[in-house]
């Protein structure tokens, strides 16, 4: 049962942060629902969870039409392409990877013109692998103070994907590393950056990414089960 599920992650993340002396009110579980059918979105929903992650344009669009904007929140987690960037405004409350000041230039430049804004986390490529998307952590300052002109993007935190190990321990240190960039970073007082939401921690590691401090956590597979294809 998805309640069931859901039930239990949330119990697991309030234990995490009554372990690590925070308030469990202060960690939001995104429900990462990529490749899931509308059906089980739905009795997610039913259960309490307002809150969903897609990272695929097309199928969040779809999505949204199917279930709508008012019952539901909806995260943007995936990697946008720039010719999609009109798309974020069609119900998504918060987009999860800005990552370059291309694609922020461009989000500017669509809100400008509908007149609208959007709230956003800036990604940190962390670990540094090749693979990820993100910024590297030594250029975040200078995006963070271009991004700080660009009056239609409402910068909330940052994000970060850890490389993939079997031991959720092994992920500690780059959440860690991820909440000191951001308290680095907050210090500087940057104008009209507010940096108090950490995106980190998914199904393998959410309790080691809310010990260090997550705001948001993006759980897909302890929810739903697992998926076809990654
Ligand atoms: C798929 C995905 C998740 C959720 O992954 P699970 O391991 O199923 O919890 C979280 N964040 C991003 C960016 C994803 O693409």
């Amino acid at each position: 049962m998805i309640s069931d599920a859901l039930q239990i992650v949330k119990d697991r993340i309030a234990q995490a942060a009554k372990r690590s002396g925070r308030n469990p009110e202060d960690v939001s579980l995104v429900a990462v629902s990529k490749q899931v059918p509308a059906e089980l979105i739905v009795q997610a929903r039913q259960a309490g969870q307002t809150c969903f992650g897609e990272n695929k344009m097309q199928e969040a669009r779809e999505k949204i039409s199917h279930l709508g904007e008012q019952e539901y929140q909806w995260h943007f987690i995936g990697h946008l392409q720039k010719n999609k960037v009109k798309y974020l405004f069609d119900g998504f409350d918060l987009f999860h990877s800005l990552d370059s000041l291309e694609l922020a230039e461009a989000i500017q430049k669509e809100a400008s013109r509908r007149n609208s804004s959007i709230a956003a986390l800036v990604q940190v490529n962390i670990s540094g692998e090749e693979s990820k998307s993100g910024v590297a952590p030594e250029e975040l300052e200078k995006l963070l103070i271009d991004l700080s002109r660009l009056d239609k993007i409402k910068v909330k935190g940052l994000t970060t994907i850890p490389p993939q190990n079997p031991d959720p321990e092994d992920a500690r240190k780059y959440f860690a590393q991820l909440r000191a960039l951001r308290d680095k970073m907050e210090s500087l007082n940057i104008e009209n950056i507010q940096l108090s939401d950490l995106s980190m921690g998914m199904t393998h590691d959410y309790e080691v990414a809310v010990e260090e401090g997550a705001t948001l956590v993006r759980v897909g597979t302890a929810i739903f089960g697992p998926r076809a294809n990654q």
